[in-house]
C-alpha cells in the first residue's frame, strides 16, 4: 500500500516492550505508521499492535532477529510491500546480561555484540539506502550511559554501546546533510531487561543525580522529539537520557 507523502513510516526494533513498546505508541499517537519488530513473544507484539491502531495508524508486526541479516533484509522487504517508504529507523532492540570478563564465554560476547552492533548495522545499511534515495530520514540508535561511564560485569554491553556511539556519528557525517542520525543513550529505566542483571549492577544507578530510574515513556518521547521537526538541528548526537549519570559537553 502506498503511504501519502505527509505521513511518515518507522520501524521501531525491539518494539514488543518496554522502551520499544513505548516508541512505537508515542509515534502511533503522533500519528506515524510503525512497523513493529519482536523477536521473542508475538502475543505482546500483537498487543502493541492492538493498542496503537487505537490512534488510526497503520501498525504491522515482523518476526525478525536482528542479529541476521536474512531475516534483516526479508524485514525491509515487508516495509517496501507495505509502506513503500521508510521515514524514521529507531534501533532499539537489545538485551543484557550480567557476567565478568574472566568468565565470559565466547558465546556470551558474540552475541551481545551480534544483537546490537550488527543488528544497528544491518538495519541502518537498508534504511540508509532506501532514505539517501529519498532524501531524507532519520535514524536514532539506543545506546546507553553505561557506554559513557563502563560498568563491571557488563563489559561485551558497554562496549557494544560505545561501539554504537562510534558508528552513529560516523553514519551522521556519510548521510548529511539528508538523513539525520543520532543516538540516544537512557540510564536506568524500569523495563524487563533489569531482571536480567545482577542487584550489584542497581550500584550503577546509584550515580544517577535525580535518585530514581527512568519511565520507558520519558526516553520514548526523547525519541519523539529526535525525529519531529524540532529535532531538525540535531545530527551525529547523543542525547544522554539519563537523570545526571554522565554529563556530556
Ligand atoms: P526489554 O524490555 O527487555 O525489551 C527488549 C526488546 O528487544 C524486546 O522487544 C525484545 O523482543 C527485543 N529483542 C531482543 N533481542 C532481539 C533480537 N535478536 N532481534 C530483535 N529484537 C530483539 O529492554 P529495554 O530496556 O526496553 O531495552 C531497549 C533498549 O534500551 C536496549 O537496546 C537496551 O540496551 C537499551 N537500554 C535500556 C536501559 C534500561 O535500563 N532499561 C538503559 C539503557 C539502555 P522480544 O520481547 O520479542 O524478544
Amino acid at each position: 500500500m502506498a503511504i501519502e507523502s505527509n505521513v511518515k513510516c518507522a520501524l521501531v526494533t525491539g518494539g514488543s516492550r518496554g522502551i520499544g513498546k513505548a516508541v512505537v505508541l508515542e509515534f502511533a499517537k503522533a500519528g506515524i505508521h510503525v512497523m513493529i519488530n519482536y523477536f521473542g513473544d508475538e502475543k505482546e507484539a500483537m498487543d502493541v499492535k492492538n493498542q496503537a491502531e487505537t490512534y488510526g495508524v497503520q501498525a504491522e508486526i515482523f518476526h525478525a532477529d536482528v542479529s541476521d541479516p536474512v531475516q534483516v533484509q526479508n524485514l525491509f522487504a515487508a516495509i517496501d510491500n507495505l509502506f513503500g517508504r521508510l521515514d524514521i529507523l529507531v534501533n532499539n532492540a537489545g538485551i543484557a546480561q550480567t557476567v565478568t570478563v574472566r568468565e565470559m564465554t565466547d558465546e556470551q560476547w558474540d552475541r551481545m555484540i551480534k544483537i546490537h552492533m550488527y543488528g544497528t548495522f544491518y538495519t541502518s545499511r537498508e534504511a540508509a539506502r532506501r532514505m539517501w534515495d529519498q532524501k531524507s530520514g532519520r535514524i536514532i540508535n539506543v545506546t546507553s550511559d553505561l557506554a559513557g561511564q563502563g560498568a563491571a560485569e557488563l563489559a561485551h554491553y558497554a562496549a557494544a554501546k560505545g561501539g554504537i556511539t562510534a558508528f552513529t556519528k560516523s553514519l551522521a557525517r556519510e548521510l548529511a546533510p539528508y538523513v539525520l542520525v543520532n543516538a540516544i543513550a537512557p540510564g536506568g529505566t524500569f523495563t524487563d531487561i533489569r531482571s536480567s542483571l545482577e542487584e550489584t549492577h542497581d550500584k550503577n544507578d546509584s550515580r544517577q543525580l535525580l535518585n530514581r530510574l527512568a519511565f520507558p515513556q520519558e526516553i520514548a518521547r526523547s525519541i519523539l522529539f529526535l525525529t519531529s521537526d524540532d529535532g531538525s538541528i540535531y545530527t551525529g548526537q547523543v542525547l544522554g537520557a539519563n537523570g545526571g549519570s554522565v554529563m556530556n559537553g
